[in-house]
C-alpha cells in the first residue's frame, strides 16, 4: 500500500472527524476527545477519550475479523487516527439487546436488567433531526433505507457480532447488555460493519461490582470517564494479548 495521506475535511460527527485520503476507498478517521450526550446537546472535552476509544475500537474490529466478520478496519494509525474502508453508510443504527436498559427499560418500564431469553433487536433511524426515531422493517424498505435483503444480512451480521462480543466481554468479567452498530454498503453492494464499537456505543457492566464500565458514566455523572474506559481497555488488552 502506498503511503495513505490525510486529505480535506469531509465530516466532524460527534465522536470522529472523517477525512478523505490520496486513496478513494480509504477514510481517515480521527477519534475526538469530547462526548457528547442528548444528541450533541451537551459536548464536554474529555482528556484521552479518543485515544482510549481508537485503540478498544481498533482491538474489537481485528478480533472480529480474525473470527470471521468482516468490517471496515484497515489498521490503527496513530493513538487517535484508524484508517477504514469508505463505504456508503445505510443510515439505520442497529441495536442488539442482552438485556433491558435504557430506552427498552423506559419504553416497557422493564425491570433493569431483565435477561432476556433470546437478544431483542432494534432499528433506529439515524437522523438528528429527528432525534434517531425507532423505525420497523417495513417503514425502512417504504423509505428506501435499505432492501429486505439488506435489513436479513445486517440482522445476521448483528447476531454474529453479539455472540463474539458477548464471548469477548465475558472473559473481561463484563455483560455486554446492549451495543449499537451501524453498516455501510461497498462499491460491490456488500453490507460491510462500519463506524465503531467502543463504551461509547455499548453497555457494559461489571461482573462483580455491577457498576457501568461505558458512556452511562457521562450520561448520568457516575465518574470520571477515562478512568472507566482505561479500564475497559486493560481488561481488553490482557484478554487479546493472552490470545
Ligand atoms: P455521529 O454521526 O453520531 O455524530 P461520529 O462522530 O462517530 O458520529 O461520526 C462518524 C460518521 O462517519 C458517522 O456519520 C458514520 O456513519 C460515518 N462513518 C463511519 N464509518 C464510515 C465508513 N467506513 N465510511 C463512510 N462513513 C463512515
Ligand atoms: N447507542 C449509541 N448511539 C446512539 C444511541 C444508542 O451508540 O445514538 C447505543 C447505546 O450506547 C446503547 C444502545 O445503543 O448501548 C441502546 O441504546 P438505547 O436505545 O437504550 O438508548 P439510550 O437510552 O442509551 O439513549
Amino acid at each position: 500500500m502506498t503511503e495513505v495521506q490525510r486529505g480535506t475535511l469531509l465530516f466532524t460527527g460527534k465522536a470522529k472527524a472523517m477525512y478523505a485520503t490520496n486513496d478513494p476507498q480509504i477514510l481517515w478517521v480521527e477519534y475526538l476527545d469530547q462526548a457528547t450526550a442528548l444528541n450533541g446537546k451537551r459536548k464536554v472535552a474529555i482528556a484521552e477519550k479518543g485515544l482510549l476509544n481508537n485503540q478498544i475500537a481498533s482491538l474489537i474490529f481485528r478480533d472480529l475479523a480474525n473470527h470471521g466478520i468482516e468490517n471496515h478496519f484497515i489498521k490503527q494509525l496513530s493513538d487517535h487516527v484508524q484508517l477504514v474502508r469508505r463505504v456508503n453508510m445505510i443510515p439505520l443504527e442497529t441495536v442488539v439487546r442482552n438485556a433491558a436498559s435504557g430506552s427498552f427499560e423506559r419504553k416497557f418500564d422493564a425491570d433493569h436488567l431483565m435477561p432476556f431469553t433470546q437478544p431483542v433487536m432494534e432499528f433506529f433511524y439515524k437522523s438528528d433531526r429527528l432525534d434517531d426515531p425507532f423505525i420497523n422493517d417495513s417503514q425502512i424498505v417504504a423509505l428506501k433505507l435499505a432492501t429486505p435483503t439488506m435489513l436479513a444480512e445486517m440482522r445476521r451480521q448483528a447476531q454474529l457480532i453479539n455472540d463474539r462480543l458477548q464471548m469477548i466481554f465475558a472473559e473481561m468479567k463484563i455483560q455486554l447488555v446492549d451495543f449499537k452498530v451501524e453498516f455501510g454498503l461497498t462499491a460491490a453492494g456488500k453490507v460491510l460493519l462500519a463506524d465503531e464499537i467502543s463504551p461509547d456505543s455499548c453497555r457494559l457492566v461489571d461482573d462483580t461490582t455491577h457498576e457501568s464500565l461505558d458512556k452511562d458514566v457521562f450520561r448520568k455523572n457516575l465518574g470520571d470517564l477515562t478512568t472507566v474506559y482505561q479500564e475497559v481497555l486493560n481488561r481488553l488488552s490482557v484478554v487479546e494479548g493472552g490470545r
